[in-house]
């Protein structure tokens, strides 16, 4: 039986894995970790019954105690706490769908005790993708795209060579304001914001689907999992969300993974490759469908996609920056505290400020990420 670590267990993606191991019956939980839902939580462990589980703040741990103090489970808070989830003994899959960069330090400690990775948190890729895909060769891990794009592409390149790679097409649906200019995002709310026409997904990856930064983390990501230059993907926007993105080979042939938009299935053909299992989702129905459109980025509306291309061609901690930035400005905009416009604003500020970094270490990615938070904490 397999067994699986799940960091971020009470998030869209931690509470769809549950359902994928509930459905299959031959996955066991070994830990569970989520951030401040404990009621949830200890909802969770009740029913999958982990060995450990992970609270993310130390003021929550009474709370959750007097919830399954009658279960045979170790209680653990904080990062060490997540570190231990990603590290525990018994597991032999790390599922990280935790938000932002605290995602990092645990999925590095879980490849070095050996773990594969179903990796759902982009930052890690994002800001540290030199370190993770040299640790992924070092210990002989595999890392499992979770990402519905890169498990398209992922799933595109089976039987592949990865040699005869023309391109990789990353498809994006262009969120809630496709076709808007500039002008017309200037008093956008926050529920306009939130309002994704084809995915239901968490708070802070829907602000980044309708800015497109989310697209740009994906660029990054893409760069990094399949050994090709940002240059070399080129995103498609395809309103229907129905192709999940492409790859393009040398002699021209194209590969592509179709589906109806459910995150499910990116989740379990990363927890069963290769294998396919049934799921009960929504089946594609081409005639229902009529057609499937297409059209090119707008990088002027959507700078923080133009901004994502910058980042990946400056390297070194430029990726960083951009994320932290990204990361503090949506937080700041879910407050409601700036305008929607700023976010990318923000982001192009801590780019040109931040101090550049070739080849950061850990450390210094989570410093850039302190540096770059403080100097917009003294202008927005
Ligand atoms: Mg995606």
């Amino acid at each position: 039986m397999k067994k699986l670590s799940l960091l971020g267990s009470t998030g869209s993606i931690g509470t769809q894995t549950l359902d994928v191991v509930r459905k299959n019956q031959d996955i066991q939980v070994v830990a569970l970790a989520a951030g401040t839902r404990v009621v949830e939580l200890a909802q969770q462990v009740r029913e999958f019954k982990p060995q450990l589980v992970c609270i993310g703040k130390e003021e929550l741990v009474s709370e959750l105690k007097t919830l399954i103090g009658d279960l045979d489970v170790k209680i653990v808070c904080g990062d060490e706490g997540l570190t231990e989830a990603a590290t525990i003994e018994s597991a032999d899959i790390v599922l990280t769908a935790v938000v932002g960069m605290m995602g990092i330090v645990p999925t590095i400690e879980a490849m070095k005790a050996h773990k594969d990775i179903a990796l759902a948190n982009k930052e890690t890729l994002v800001t540290a993708g030199h370190i993770i895909m040299r640790l992924a060769k070092e210990y002989g891990v595999h890392i499992y795209p979770v990402d519905s794009e890169h498990s398209a592409i992922f799933q595109s390149l089976n039987g592949e060579n990865p040699k005869e790679i023309n391109k990789i097409l990353l498809t994006a649906s262009g969120g809630p304001f496709r076709g808007k200019t500039r002008k017309d995002l200037e008093h956008v709310s926050l529920k306009d914001a939130l309002n994704h026409p084809n995915w239901s997904m968490g708070k802070k990856i829907t602000i980044d689907s309708s800015t497109m930064v989310n697209k740009g983390l994906e660029v990054m990501e893409a760069q990094w999992l399949f050994n090709v230059p940002a240059t070399q993907v080129q995103v498609v926007i395809q309103p229907q969300s129905i192709i999940h993105s492409m790859v393009e080979f040398i002699d021209g042939g194209i590969m592509a993974q179709l589906g109806s938009p459910d995150m499910r299935l990116p989740i379990q053909y990363a927890l069963y490759y290769p294998e396919r299992r049934f799921l009960d989702s929504e089946r594609v129905d081409f005639f229902k469908l009529k057609q499937i459109t297409f059209e090119e980025p707008d990088f002027e509306t959507f700078k923080g996609l133009k901004l994502a291309y910058d980042a990946a061609a400056n390297g070194g901690n430029i990726p960083t920056a951009l994320n932290a930035a990204n990361e503090y400005a949506v937080s700041r905009f879910l407050d409601e505290k700036i305008k929607y416009l700023d976010i990318a604003d923000m982001i192009e500020y801590a780019m040109n400020e931040v101090k550049y970094i070739d080849n950061p270490t850990v450390e210094e990615i989570l410093d850039t990420e302190a540096s770059v938070y403080e100097m917009l904490k003294r202008k927005w």
